[in-house]
């Protein structure tokens, strides 16, 4: 199974483990058809339980990941949590997961730009008499809250695959 990827990075200037980094799904070779029906199985950037060694500064590793639900007890009440677990090859077929970062890309700058224009709109929708107006700007703000976010967010790997 190959699954190519961008990485997206906002790099923070105090650390680099502060930096804010997603993975673009570019292709997905899938290796059989079974694999899509597991259903906890998808990409992903997270802390991992079965690698030592392999994280990046953040802690985190990107790749196949199989996610477990756990619930632990926090002193008063049972919490809910998840697990995860990087997975090498196809449960299914047992082919090997090769994951290539065919491009890293900066998004510093339109992050900064896209986060000024927000704080920009916060202002001005917090200012503003009239009602029609505040409405807009509201919109207009959840639209950049939202884009910032993103930065976020990494892609699933089964929203292309059919
Ligand atoms: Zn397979």
């Amino acid at each position: 199974m190959k699954i190519n990827v961008e990485k997206w990075i906002v790099r923070d200037k105090s650390s680099p483990v502060y930096d804010i980094i997603s993975y673009r799904l570019v292709s997905f070779e899938p290796c059989c058809g079974d694999i899509k029906e597991i259903p906890l199985l998808n990409i992903g950037y997270e802390i991992v339980e079965n690698s030592k060694g392999l994280e990046d500064e953040s802690g985190k590793v990107f790749g196949l990941l199989l996610k477990e639900s756990y619930s632990w007890y926090n002193g008063e009440d049972t919490d809910e949590d998840f697990r995860f677990y990087l997975i090498n090859n196809c449960p299914c077929c047992g082919d090997k997961v090769e994951v290539n970062i065919v491009k890293e890309i900066d998004k510093t700058e339109e992050y900064n730009r896209i986060e000024d224009e927000c704080k920009v709109m916060h202002e001005k929708w917090i200012k503003c008499d009239s009602k029609s107006k505040s409405t807009e700007y509201g919109k207009q703000w959840r639209v950049l809250n939202d884009k910032m976010n993103s930065y976020h967010q990494t892609d699933g790997l089964f929203k292309q695959y059919s």
